[in-house]
């Protein structure tokens, strides 16, 4: 018998070396001055709508602001759904206690009611019930579901699965009818600046050239897209072959028939193992997770990663989709040609955004670090706790990271809060805290800290965290 959890779902790749064109030309040109239609005028603008930013954009309407979501695709959830990293995680600690509540609990509740998310029952949290532990090692999930504990057993954790498309009307829904305005198919290109304010963002989209005016605007691009014309300090450190230093182009199988891939595995497990090094061999790669939710049997997913020290490059990008597209549909091939099951499977869908883990981060009011994770130290300005799930032994010493409003902060610029991956963090902390909770959890303190920055007539630096934490209480938020 093959002993399921001890497939490979990474491989952490070291960074692609490929030669750019870069600025290949000594030439510049000036654009000639212009008047730009302000379409717009509101107290808070939302730049992206993935996890971060439907959770501010919520978040901000519900609390009183005028609010408009901006985003340049035509769906909603940016990596959630669009990216088909459809897995939410972390969202209790090994010892099985829910830390993240609030906005994410709100989104997997409303999917729930529509058959379109899927999670262990409460009572296995923390637990060590098999026939559960083995449901998720069966599907390779172990590396979302399963932890060892102090005992060395293997136990449970809270984790989601979303169905995207799903996902994406929901998101709609929620967005539209907290009262906030949606704006899809719009590139944010630059912020608005007068001195070192924010006072809006330039956009454009199939009707031209626009701008829009805000009193507080939050940058949940994933990547910080406001933050280089800000002026702001930033960086994009990442260590080669870590987590965040890798691209992921993620892509799912349909119509596979796994009783006959398992009957493979477990009656001939020497020649499955000799077709998976062959398929290897050829260029492909036959690792995959099974599609947890009820209404995709026979479906599975597959995650390559990149290495890239470089994620908002377009160049790299261009070449890391073409090469794993490539490589995708290879594998597919190889595995309808030489696995048992798959002979009548198809592509059902590559992911329509490729897979961003690391980018720009702010150097903010506060800049977490390796030893904030390592000290279970709240603040006084505490917006979320996260589960320190991933890093074993001292994962147990250590089960809870706090999160300061600060990190949220940009350190020198006003009218801006960063409520996404690029919140300020360093790559060590980032490895770890920049998933879809942790995102949502931002998103919904940024847009409520911007809700009573407009309330109060102050700036974002200025809100009182007292009652940030009082109103994030009341919305469900996990503080203590
Ligand atoms: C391969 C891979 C697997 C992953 N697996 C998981 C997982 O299983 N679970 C998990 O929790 N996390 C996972 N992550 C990480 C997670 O997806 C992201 O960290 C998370 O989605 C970040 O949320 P965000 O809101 O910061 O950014 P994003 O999800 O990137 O959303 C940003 C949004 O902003 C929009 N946008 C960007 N720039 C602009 C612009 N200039 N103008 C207008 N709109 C713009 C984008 O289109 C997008 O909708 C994975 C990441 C990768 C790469």
């Amino acid at each position: 018998m093959v002993e399921y959890g001890s497939e490979v779902y990474h491989d952490y790749s070291m960074p692609v070396q490929i030669e750019k064109k870069g600025i290949a030309t000594a030439k510049t040109i000036s654009e000639a001055e212009r008047e730009v239609k302000v379409i717009r005028e509101t107290d808070v603008i939302v730049v992206g709508g993935g996890p971060g930013g439907i959770a501010a954009a919520v978040s901000a309407a519900r609390s009183g602001a005028g609010t408009i979501l901006i985003e340049r695709y035509g769906h909603l959830g940016g990596m959630s759904t669009g990216g088909l990293v459809n897995i939410i995680p972390n969202l209790s600690d090994i010892y099985g206690e829910q830390l993240i509540g609030g906005f994410c609990q709100e989104v997997i509740d409303r999917l729930a009611a529509r058959g379109a998310a899927c999670f262990p029952e409460k009572r296995f949290w923390g637990k060590s019930e098999k026939e559960v532990v083995d449901t998720y090692l069966k599907a390779n999930m172990m590396h979302f579901y399963i932890r060892k504990n102090k005992e060395g057993k293997y136990v449970v954790l809270y984790t989601a699965v979303i169905d995207p498309e799903v996902a994406k009307d929901e998101m709609n829904t929620l967005v539209l009818e907290a009262g906030a305005e949606l704006l899809l198919h719009t590139w944010v290109t630059e912020p608005i600046m007068e001195g070192n304010t924010v006072k809006g963002v330039i956009v454009e989209n199939k009707s031209g050239r626009q701008a829009l005016l805000g009193k507080v605007v939050i940058d949940c691009t994933g990547d910080g897209d406001l933050l280089p014309g800000t002026g702001t300090e930033t960086t994009d450190y990442m260590v080669p072959g870590s987590r965040i230093a890798q691209f992921g182009f993620v892509y799912w199988l349909a119509n596979v028939d796994l009783k006959k891939y398992d009957d493979f595995v477990n009656s001939e497990p020497e020649k499955y193992e000799e077709v998976t090094l062959e398929i290897i061999d050829m260029g492909g790669w036959p690792y995959f997770c099974r599609g947890l939710l009820k209404q995709q049997e026979g479906v599975v997913w597959i995650h390559r990663l990149i290495g890239s020290l470089h994620q908002t490059d377009a160049e790299e990008m261009t070449y890391v989709d073409v090469k794993t597209r490539n490589q995708s549909v290879r594998t597919w091939e190889l595995l309808r040609k030489y696995m048992p099951g798959f002979e009548k499977s198809f592509i059902m869908l590559t992911a329509p955004q490729l897979g961003t883990s690391g980018g720009r981060r702010i150097v903010g009011e506060y800049f977490l670090t390796a030893k904030d994770i390592d000290t279970d130290r709240p603040f006084d300005d505490t917006i979320a706790i996260f589960a320190d799930n991933d890093r074993g032994e001292m994962s147990l010493r250590y089960p809870r990271t706090y999160i300061p409003y600060r990190s949220l902060i940009p350190k020198e610029t006003e009218g801006l809060l960063v409520a996404c991956r690029a919140f300020s963090a360093d790559h060590e902390f980032s490895e770890f805290f920049n998933l879809i909770p942790h995102c949502m959890c931002f998103g919904q303190a940024a847009g409520t800290a911007a809700a009573l920055a407009v309330k109060e007539g102050t700036g974002v630096r200025s809100v009182d965290f007292a009652a940030l934490r009082s109103e994030l209480l009341k919305q469900g938020a996990i503080l203590l």
